[in-house]
Parts: C-alpha cells; structure tokens; sequence
C-alpha cells in the first residue's frame, strides 16, 4: 500500500519541489499538498528537477482530514516539544512502523508549515508524533530536508540497505553454526588455560556478545573455526 507524503500549508512553492524530488529519490510518489499558498508554480517545478511527475500527480486539498481520509496510520512529524506529551517516535523508528502499518493499508507522513509547524488540531489526526534527533539548540529542519531523512529511513528498510552500507561477502552465520564455533572456542579456550571451567566468570558471554556485535558470515566463520583447528592440532603436536 502507499506510504503518503502531505505537506500542510506549505508557504514556500520551492520547498514543494524539493519534496517531490526527495520522495522520488527514494522511490516514493504519493505526495498530498493541504491549501498550499501557491500551487502549481514555477519554482516548485524548477525545485523538482526531474521529478516534476510526483508535482503533476499531487492531491491537493483544503483540509489535513480529506489527505488522510484512507489512511490507517498517520504520523505527525514534528520538531518541538509539545506541552501535551503526544505518543512519539524517532524517525528510524516511525518509518519501521510506517513500513509495517503500510501492509495493512495506506500510510501518512505529515509535515507542517515552515514558520509555525503543525498546530495542535493537526497532530489530534496523528497516531504518533515523529521527531528527527538534532542538536536541542537547533531543532528545526527545513522542510524538504526533513521530508529527506524520513524517505531515506524508509528507503533503507525497503531496499534492506544497511546504514553502514556493508553487504556481506557470504550468507550470515546462522545461530546453529555460531553455536559449534562458541562450543569449539570454548575447549580451545580451556585446553589453552584462559578459561577455567571451575570459575568461567563471563568469559563466554562478553564472546558471545562480541560476535553477535561482529554478524559473522560463513566465509569468516570458517576462517575463526580454522583457526580454532590449528590452534588445536598444534598443542596435541606439543603434547
Ligand atoms: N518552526 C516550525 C518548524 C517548521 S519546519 C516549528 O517550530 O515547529 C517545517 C516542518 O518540517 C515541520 O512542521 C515538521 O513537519 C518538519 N520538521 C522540521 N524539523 C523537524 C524535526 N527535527 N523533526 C521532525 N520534523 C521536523
């Protein structure tokens, strides 16, 4: 289903333009504009640069209700700190949420107007409030930049992009295979004197936890069982 974009009131025609080109940077089209000061206009279609199409096909409406009338999760994205504690998400978290909610029907991004944001009444068709992290003293972004960060979050879900950008080499490690190598670097490891059996403090979990940390692949797994092997024939050699 669709993950939809709305801007409510947005004031600054340029700043429509650069929204539809974040969306479609990251694969998305749906882009709904609520009383929009001025729309079509010249600057959102240079703003758009080639994606000029989500402009074209844009919904535009009077009231934030008719944008999201299909919708079955709406977040309200939001740079202050409300006095009224809202429900709230970090980004990363909300377009998880947004992503899973989407199977179950359409879903909503929405975001205010540059000078005031969204008012209270707005946030009342939210389900939750969605904040992009920033330094306290300066927390709001300009709007295509946050429409941005959202889409990327959830491009990263879609395309299962790691945000670090590693591929492994080789299929992950399964959990029965990194079970053998704990088991095997356990007796090499006991057999070497490091872990005493008697009084194996936490040795093995802070491993665990180091390889957990680390997602070995089966390439490099090998690699670590190898090692185990050689370590091992080489004290029998000593014996
Ligand atoms: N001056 C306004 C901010 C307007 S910025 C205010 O204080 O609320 C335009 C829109 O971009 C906001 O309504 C919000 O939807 C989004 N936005 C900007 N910074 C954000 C942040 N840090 N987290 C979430 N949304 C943000």
């Amino acid at each position: 289903m669709s993950i939809r974009i709305v801007l409510v009131g947005t004031t600054h025609p340029g700043n429509i333009g650069a929204c539809a080109r974040a969306m479609k940077n990251m694969g998305l089209s749906d882009l709904a504009l609520v009383d929009p000061l001025s729309f079509p206009h010249d600057e959102a279609t240079a703003r758009a640069s080639g994606a000029v199409d989500v402009l074209q096909n844009a919904t535009v409406v009077d009231s934030l209700e008719k944008a999201i009338a299909d919708c079955v999760f709406v977040a309200g994205a939001s740079a202050r700190a409300r006095s009224i504690t809202w429900p709230s998400m970090d980004v990363r978290d909300c377009a998880a949420r947004l992503m899973l909610e989407s199977q179950q029907g359409s879903v909503a991004a929405v975001f205010g107007p540059e000078r005031s944001g969204l008012s209270n009444a707005h946030l009342d068709h939210c389900d939750t409030l969605l904040t992009i992290p920033t330094d306290p003293r300066f927390s709001s972004l300009n709007l295509a930049m946050a429409v941005q960060v959202l889409t990327y979050e959830l491009y990263t879900i879609r395309a299962n992009i790691r945000p670090s950008g590693y591929e492994p080499d080789a299929p992950l490690a399964t959990s029965g295979e990194l079970e053998h190598f704990y088991a095997h670097l356990g007796q090499v490891l006991t057999d070497a004197h490091f872990l005493d059996p008697e009084n194996p403090r936490h040795l093995m979990r802070r491993l665990r936890r180091l390889f957990i940390r680390a997602r070995p692949d089966q390439n490099e797994l090998n690699i670590l069982r190898g090692i185990l092997t050689a370590v091992d024939r080489k004290d029998g050699a000593d014996d």
